[in-house]
């Protein structure tokens, strides 16, 4: 692969700053500074340095991240913190995206990737992808409430959510709620329409994906090959 395309997979932008860090010296190949946008680079028996830190070339990331609060799941925002500010460096070459956005102060499963086709089958309405979040209510939940979410609740602007599956659990304030939409806000607004308040919203699967146990707020993963397999 030339090295004014390596850099450009790798998430260094257009093509006038891949020339710009080519230039200042920014790609070791084999020891060697390569400079020439044109030369070639065997990206699966080279090594290769960029910035100064050793690269495994591939073409997809797959990040698992328990999201915390207080971040939002955007790739770049003037004045607030996203989700990539949270990435190590050698991530973030890859260009990773949410797939689906969680709110600023939702927490759990959030995966990221460089994979498009993927994140748009994931996110498509027509695949009908669970999403199960846990959600902390501020009172308890009601028979009336669940059997209206399992049957579609009238949101506030008219619209009828699809059936989703509810669960109560032992504390009458933490229910289970699988749904198939990505609607904004769509889980305070269907609890809002119960007559209730969501107090917390953790994701904690995605279709196929769970979230770790042992992954805390802001920590992520990468996906192993059968995860990734399995989801597609
Ligand atoms: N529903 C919400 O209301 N917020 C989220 O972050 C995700 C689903």
């Amino acid at each position: 692969m030339r090295a004014d395309k390596l850099l450009s997979h790798l998430g260094h932008g257009s093509r006038r700053e891949v020339k710009r860090f080519l230039r200042q010296g920014a790609l070791v190949v084999n020891g060697e500074t390569v400079k020439d946008p044109k030369t070639h680079v065997d990206t699966e028996n080279q090594e290769i340095e960029l910035f100064g830190e050793k690269v495994t070339y591939r073409e997809y990331i797959y990040l698992l991240m328990n999201k915390p609060s207080g971040v939002i799941s955007a790739t770049e925002d003037a004045e607030e913190d996203t989700i990539i500010d949270i990435l190590e460096p050698e991530d973030v070459i890859f260009a990773p995206f949410p797939v689906g956005r969680l709110d600023k102060d939702t927490t759990g499963l959030l995966l990221l990737t460089n994979d498009g086709k993927l994140a748009h089958q994931l996110t498509s309405p027509k695949r009908k992808v669970d999403k199960e979040y846990r959600v902390t209510l501020s009172e308890p939940i009601t028979e009336e409430a669940l059997r209206k979410l399992r049957e579609g609740v009238l949101l506030e602007d008219g619209y009828k959510t699809k059936p989703a599956k509810a669960v109560s659990t032992e504390s009458n304030n933490i229910i289970f709620l699988t749904i198939q939409e990505g609607k904004y806000h769509q889980v305070k607004r269907m609890m809002a329409a119960c007559g209730n308040h969501v107090e917390e919203l953790e994701r904690v699967r995605m279709g196929t994906l769970y979230l770790d146990d042992d992954l805390s707020p802001g920590e992520y993963r990468e996906l192993t090959e059968k995860e990734v397999q399995r989801l597609s």
